[in-house]
């Protein structure tokens, strides 16, 4: 971790702190938070921001057994998803961005102006970095809150159709990528995937919202255990959603 990161959270934690002291409400701030983002014209962004370094694995690697391998993780973790947020810190480095003022969410909002490495690399880091929160031990299991239910079933119809056709989206990324559920400008949830790396945030992505949740489906994220049964690996990946996690960012985002 950088200073500057250490010196960013800093800001964060104290900025939140005073805020609470202050009497501000969780809204207030976040609505503060997004401004940004909104005179840009972007897309909202999460009131977390996404650090540009790894944070640690929440749960250890064996958490997700039997759906996903110890080992599996561990690679998974410390080289492939390490491997991003080292070429991250090289391109942002390289490519001057000044992490202090500028979020990950925003940069990947401008990504068309950066490196193929940046872009590569930035999406990467993100997209990993919300691929573990969204996971968690099997036994957890919660469930869709009644806000996120109430959004679902207008949008979808059911739990089921939703989960129909985010599979349909994964097993039918051709070649590596992920599957996503996305928040769109309008509020409505939307299922979409994205080729390699990218993702919905990224002003040059075919297919635009706030990440709600999301799989990858690259190979290395489930070869060991599953070798070519992609399929099976997206019905497992179901059994270890950490929706406590899930229902928050909803909350948030939404
Ligand atoms: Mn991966």
């Amino acid at each position: 971790m950088t200073n500057k990161d250490l010196s960013r959270r800093a800001f964060i934690n104290t900025a939140g702190k005073a805020g609470v002291m202050a009497g501000l409400t969780g809204s207030v701030l976040t609505t503060l938070a997004n401004t940004k983002s909104q005179e840009n014209g972007h897309l909202k962004s999460p009131p977390d921001p996404t650090p540009y370094t790894q944070r640690p694995l929440p749960y250890s690697y064996s958490a997700l057994e039997p759906a996903i391998d110890a080992m599996t993780m561990e690679i998974h973790y410390t080289k492939h998803a390490a491997t991003y947020a080292k070429n991250l810190s090289e391109a942002v480095e390289a490519e001057k961005v000044d992490t202090s003022k500028i979020s990950l969410e925003d940069l990947l909002a401008s990504i068309s102006k950066y490196s193929v490495k940046m872009r590569n690399n930035a999406g990467g880091h993100y997209n990993h970095s919300l691929f573990w929160e969204l996971m968690n031990s099997p036994g957890k299991t919660a469930a869709p809150s009644a806000a996120l239910m109430t959004a679902i079933q207008r949008d979808f119809g059911s739990v089921d159709t939703l989960k129909t056709k985010f599979n349909d989206a994964a097993k039918g990324r051709f070649g590596s990528g992920w599957a996503w559920v996305i928040i769109k400008n309008d509020k409505k949830l939307d299922v979409v995937s994205t080729p390699n790396q990218d993702n919905p945030l990224m002003d040059l992505s075919d297919v635009k919202g706030q990440p709600l949740l999301g799989i990858d489906v690259w190979e290395h994220a489930y070869y060991l255990k599953y070798q070519n049964k992609r399929p099976d690996y997206i019905t497992a990946w179901w059994s270890v959603l950490n929706w406590d996690y899930i229902n928050t960012r909803f909350g948030k985002i939404s």
